[in-house]
């Protein structure tokens, strides 16, 4: 069993309902390494074979003179967040001069890897003569060979689609190297590297790309691993138009707020960001007005933990979001929201980072923002929503 545990940050754009499509697709990738190291008489060859977005399966075999003793898997996730972390596995075998066994990393027990992830690995082994040996370091990609990706790339952005014609990828790709072009204008960002968007053809096909989905995320960042995955099928391109630049901007934050002490953004300005730079969303707009309506706004304080599940209080979540980063950005300007994001990016707490940079914490924050909307505050911060059934109109 790998030790290699980690929790992805997800965002999440929008909110359809669909349940989770689990198709495996077994695709070998085989590599073989054979070894010829002058100290060792053990004969090692590898290969991988992928089945996204489940497993993927290392196989091994080794063989000497003497009884294999030791075999042991080592591998690496290409994942930005993380200093380079080696991880072992010991795959299961009775001692022989010939073995032939596997390794399975299992993504339902170990957490999921987003498409395209990197992993490198390498087999080492030793035989009770004290031989050792090891492979050379390959390099397997955890490709979605379910579909049939076409890609362009333009500048730091790579797009993938197998759903849809020419024109529909390059409106995709405008829409991203405008929004690349509005992080830079509006938030002052300029992203480093590269990112691959992949867009399934579908919600339920990204969903079915997923093992660990709400059942209405339509897109994710894949932070770290410079990888993105949204749902987009080809009636929906004005959706397309506005998750691209809404996770491009998560990409880009995400690389100036990063740190090593496990504190993240505050989700009201994470989300507020992108959906800041996604443009007006009518759903938001309207959630946003219901809940002033009727008194069922949410508090910052409350905003700053991930958003509901449930799917009305989810919109409103977006709306107040975008509401109150453009209150930020317009009331007080980018290069404050730029100190801020780097006051975050030194693993300040939401209150200390906010009443540095501009002088008061969350509720503070509620209280002017509710001002500029015109909302009289005969309000307790810290009431919990609570939403009637209906969608918000
Ligand atoms: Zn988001």
């Amino acid at each position: 069993m790998g030790k290699h545990m980690r929790l992805l940050t997800r965002h999440v754009t929008r909110i359809l309902v669909y349940g989770l499509l689990a198709v495996m697709a077994v695709l070998p990738f085989a590599t073989s390494h054979s070894l010829a190291s002058p100290v060792s008489e053990i004969s090692l060859s590898s290969s991988v074979q992928v089945s996204f977005p489940n497993s993927i399966t290392f196989d091994v075999k080794a063989k000497s003179d003497v009884n294999i003793t030791k075999l042991r898997l080592h591998y690496i996730v290409d994942d930005q967040n993380y200093a380079e972390v080696v991880s072992e596995s010991w795959p299961q075998f009775t001692p022989s001069t010939s073995v032939d066994t596997q390794w399975v990393w299992n993504m339902l027990e170990s957490g999921g890897l987003p498409p395209g992830a990197q992993v490198e690995y390498w087999w080492t082994a030793q035989d009770s003569a004290g031989h050792s040996t090891q492979t050379d370091t390959s390099t397997v990609s955890f490709d979605d060979n379910r579909y049939n990706w076409q890609s362009i790339t333009t500048g730091p952005v790579t797009i993938l689609w197998y759903s849809g014609d020419n024109q529909f990828a390059n409106a995709l790709m405008t829409a991203a190297q405008q929004g690349l072009q509005r992080i830079q204008t509006a938030i002052g960002l300029t992203p480093q590297g590269h990112v691959s968007v992949y867009i399934y053809g579908s919600t339920s096909d990204l969903q079915g790309a997923l093992l660990f989905a709400q059942q209405w995320e339509g897109g994710v960042t894949f932070e770290g691993f410079n990888i993105i995955a949204i749902g987009v099928a080809t009636n929906q391109l004005s959706f397309g138009e506005g998750a691209v630049p809404h996770e491009l901007t998560h990409w880009a934050v995400h690389q100036v707020t990063f740190n090593n002490y496990g504190a993240g953004l505050p989700t009201w300005l994470d989300e507020g960001l992108a959906t800041y730079i996604q443009g007006s969303v009518p759903d938001y707009q309207a959630a946003l007005n219901y809940a002033i309506k009727n008194n069922q706004l949410i508090s910052v304080r409350s905003l700053s933990s991930p958003f509901s599940a449930i799917p009305e209080q989810a919109l409103i979540s977006y709306g107040e979001s975008q509401s109150i980063v453009t209150f930020l950005l317009q009331t007080y300007g980018k290069d404050k929201m730029d100190q801020l994001l780097n006051v975050f990016q030194e693993g300040a707490g939401y209150d200390d980072a906010l009443k540095q940079v501009y002088g008061f914490d969350q509720d503070g924050l509620d209280t002017l923002w509710r001002q500029s909307l015109g909302i009289n505050i005969a309000f307790n911060l810290r009431q919990e929503l609570v939403m009637p059934g209906a969608v918000p109109a």
